[in-house]
């Protein structure tokens, strides 16, 4: 291969480390490997089985910082009792040859026993903004995740923090302990990648069926009704989740679990005339499986 020209280095952020990625996989060897690479680093937290979502945020991070770590952690503590932690998708050796690929500089992985040893007892608590949406179908999902997030942060010390907007709720609720806590972290929301049938990028698709992976687009195509309807004017709350509830009731396989038109920043269910920005977000069973997507309103 002809070596990159330096334009291809200002594009895609520092050259690709030769040799590959190192991988840490304590919080104390990613402290020490921190205090050996100074300077701006950006983000990007996942909990692996990569797909180009994720990998959208990891060139995003490239471009924007002369270092990346990725860090992959199936954290126990944002999965509920009988939800899917045991079964969730992993491939380490596919994820590390994506990342290798993606010239990101270290991958954090550290393991569960490491994270929380025996006596662990401290989570972070966002208090309001999870209470709602997913917060109110997973109780204490949203304060696994932020108990996580703060772990990786202090682990990673990164300038800037990458977050797919696909988890809208996640996303506010990071921002808000990134402020009250007064983190020093800048948190770069990135737009959702899809499918080209429309479908939201996510680990969990492959427990689809193939029926029901046929059937999933009608999630994107209830927001794209919505977001019509507002584009034509209609501000109407309760109208805009009505039109979305019908896109999906006309298909068979899918169970709409919520949808919600709710205040952007904290998330307050909206009712009459929508006059500020807005989240209209919803969640669709296909079988066991749940989809989330939303759209911003604004
Ligand atoms: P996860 O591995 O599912 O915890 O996701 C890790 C990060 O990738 C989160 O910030 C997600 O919001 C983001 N992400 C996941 N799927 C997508 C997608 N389809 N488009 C953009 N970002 C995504």
């Amino acid at each position: 291969m002809p070596p990159a020209s330096d334009a291809d280095f200002s594009l895609a952020g520092a050259p690709p480390r030769p040799g590959g990625p190192v991988i840490l996989t304590s919080p104390a060897a990613m402290q020490r490997w921190r205090r050996d690479h100074p300077g701006e680093l950006g983000f990007v937290p996942t909990m692996g089985y990569l797909h180009d979502g994720h990998l959208a945020l990891v060139r995003r991070s490239r471009a924007e910082n002369p270092l990346t770590v990725v860090s992959i952690f199936v954290n126990p503590a944002q999965f509920g009792p009988g939800e899917d932690f045991e079964r969730y998708p992993r491939d380490e050796v596919r994820d590390l040859a994506l990342l290798r690929e993606a010239g990101v500089d270290a991958v954090y992985l550290p393991s569960a026993a490491e994270m929380y040893p025996p006596g662990y007892q401290t989570y972070v608590t966002v208090e309001h903004l999870t209470q709602r949406l997913e917060g109110a179908a997973r109780p204490g999902h949203f304060r696994g995740v932020a108990t996580v997030v703060l772990k990786l942060f202090n682990a990673v010390s990164p300038t800037r923090a990458y977050f797919g907007r696909k988890d809208a709720q996640q996303l506010r609720v990071i921002r808000r302990m990134v402020r009250d806590l007064d983190l020093p972290v800048e948190v770069v929301p990135c737009e959702i990648v899809r499918e080209p049938d429309g479908l939201a990028m996510s680990s969990r698709n492959v427990y689809l069926s193939p029926e029901q992976r046929g059937a999933a687009p009608v999630v994107k195509r209830s927001l794209d009704a919505a977001a019509a309807a507002w584009a034509a004017g209609e501000r109407d709350a309760e109208t805009l989740r009505r039109i979305v509830r019908g896109v999906i009731a006309a298909e068979p396989l899918a169970a709409l679990e919520y949808v919600s038109l709710a205040d952007d920043e904290t998330l307050e269910e909206l009712e009459g005339r929508v006059e500020r920005p807005a989240l209209l977000s919803l969640v669709v069973r296909f079988g066991s499986t749940r989809l989330l997507d939303n759209l911003e309103l604004a």
